[in-house]
């Protein structure tokens, strides 16, 4: 195999007239059009074999799976950065912790978002309401987070964060598939001598762990772990993993699933606060739901998440976790003298500043709009944000002056505005279902997301570690790289140094 398969090593970006680097790829491609029809058909039904699948939304049937889209031979990283993420996650996740409970930083921060984004405003009310009656300083939070990084390609591939997430952090699971389904592709390709190059990865442990830990502390056999969903699961498999390696790690536990319509006509509190669904007794609630405004259909969702919100049972997140994770407290986190606020050894805020891009807000101040008129004079450095998860809601480049002009000042205020990172391409092959054969060659980016698992209350912590990795990659071109939503696909991260 040769080593240095690439000859160009950079492309234009006609848009912004810059070079972005191109990384050297783990093989040699192309890969010889006969093998890589055999191959690609061997991997898919490796990845549908163990599990790195996903309800189809275009023919759904709850009885069979697609493959999740995967890239065929993994994106190479650089490792050093690779590294620099894993280390930071126990800060990040002891940080984020300290944010949830600040409340004086929490209010200040969100005051003027809440009232023009509905959505932020009713997941703020909650926690207002149970504010006022008093949360208890030994209230245990679980944090499962996930930070998210894209190398930028002209600060010397330095990562920078994307976001952090505080709820809903998904693909723990099929990520744990990535690494031995790329190694069996490598290996079939000659390549055994690269598979020392793809990072270990126990995501799947490392996010139930901290699960089964919290049902540990709530110290109760008989109860059992509550998963909020969607109406429709797609993204299944990767539930279901968390699901079934819980009772493998501890067969006691049993898993229940429950959407928040469910749960709105299914739940009651118990005479000290016990979350009692459906004759359950639940001691933690894990959401994968409840992170947009279509998880809450009506007022009775809303209810339903005070309830949980009020009950006794620990939850992964709390209401306060989940705000702490919006893209207003990213952005005020990133302003002078923020991060000292809840961080003191300077070095470690110099480490913590280092994975953080421009963040500006757009209020009514001098900063924001200062903010306005650079989003409008050059549009293409910068990425505008609300405050929603879940991918398909951002504004980027030239759409942005529109976008800010549509808005009157007080809309922008629900609104953050981000540098545009730019990473280094790689080249490979994305494998969708029904995408073609043979796949073509195409031009790749990938965002690196870290796992990281927290759980205490307003007084300790108790538990903190880095949880495992996921790789998402996307065709370069694209904006975003959602894998449900379509353009980007699964991978795991190939070390070049
Ligand atoms: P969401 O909460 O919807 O996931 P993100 O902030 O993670 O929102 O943005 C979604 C996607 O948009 C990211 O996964 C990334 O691919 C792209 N993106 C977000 N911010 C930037 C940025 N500053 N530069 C380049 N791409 C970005
Ligand atoms: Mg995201």
């Amino acid at each position: 195999m040769a080593q240095k398969a690439m000859q160009i090593n950079s492309v234009e970006d006609v848009t912004k007239s810059v070079k972005i680097p191109i990384l050297e790829s783990c093989i040699e491609l192309p890969i010889e059009e006969e093998t890589l029809i055999e191959l690609t058909q061997k991997a898919k039904d490796w990845a549908i074999m163990h599990g790195a699948g996903m309800r189809s939304k275009t023919n759904f049937s709850s009885d069979s799976l697609n493959f999740a889209p995967f890239i065929l031979t993994p994106c190479s990283f650089p490792r050093k950065q690779f590294e620099k993420a894993l280390k930071i996650q126990t800060v990040l996740n002891e940080l984020t912790h300290s944010i949830a409970h600040d409340e004086e930083f929490l209010k200040k921060t969100l005051a003027e978002t809440i009232k023009v984004d509905e959505f932020t405003g009713n997941l703020y009310k909650i926690y207002e309401k149970i504010l006022s009656e008093g949360i208890s300083q030994d209230t245990i939070s679980v944090g499962i987070l996930r930070s998210d990084y894209l190398a930028q390609s002209f600060e010397d591939n330095n990562i920078k964060q994307v976001e952090i997430n505080t709820v809903a952090s998904s693909f723990g699971g099929i990520s744990t598939y990535m690494k031995p389904l790329q190694s069996y592709v490598l290996a079939e390709l000659g390549a055994y001598d690269k598979l020392v190059n793809l990072p270990e990865n126990n995501a799947l442990f490392g996010i139930c762990n901290a699960m089964i830990k919290a049902w540990e502390i709530y110290g109760n056999d008989e109860a059992v772990i509550l998963f909020i969903i969607e109406d429709i699961s797609y993204n299944i498999c990767d539930q279901r993993f968390h699901e079934f390696e819980i009772r493998q790690m501890n067969p006691k536990i049993k898993v229940i699933r429950k959407t928040l319509t469910q749960i709105y006509n299914q739940s009651k509190l118990g005479p000290n606060k016990e979350l009692i669904v459906g004759g359950h007794h639940i001691s933690v609630v894990y959401f994968r739901a409840g992170y947009e405004p279509g998880h809450y259909p009506s007022q009775n969702e809303w209810d339903a998440r005070l309830l949980i919100e009020r009950s006794k049972a620990i939850k992964c997140p709390t209401i306060y976790y989940h705000l702490a994770g919006t893209k207003k407290v990213q952005q005020a986190l990133s302003e002078p003298g923020m991060v000292e606020r809840f961080i003191k050894d300077p070095a470690t805020v110099a480490e913590v500043r280092n994975i953080f891009t421009g963040l500006y807000p757009l209020d009514d101040t001098n900063e924001g709009n200062a903010a306005y008129v650079l989003a409008m004079q050059d549009p293409e450095r910068f990425v505008l944000k609300p405050q929603r998860e879940g991918g398909g809601n951002n504004v980027y480049g030239l759409d942005i002056p529109d976008a800010l002009k549509k808005m009157s000042k007080t809309e922008r205020k629900a609104w953050i505005l981000m540098d545009r990172i730019l990473p280094p391409i790689s080249k490979g092959y994305m494998i969708r279902p029904g995408g073609p054969i043979p796949p073509p060659i195409v031009d790749l980016v990938s965002e690196l997301g870290i796992f990281g698992a927290i759980i205490g209350d307003a007084k300790s912590i108790k538990i903190n570690y880095m949880a495992g990795h996921m790789f998402r990659t996307k065709i370069s071109t694209a904006n975003e790289g959602g894998v449900a939503a379509g353009l980007g696909a699964l991978d795991s991260p190939y070390m070049v140094d």
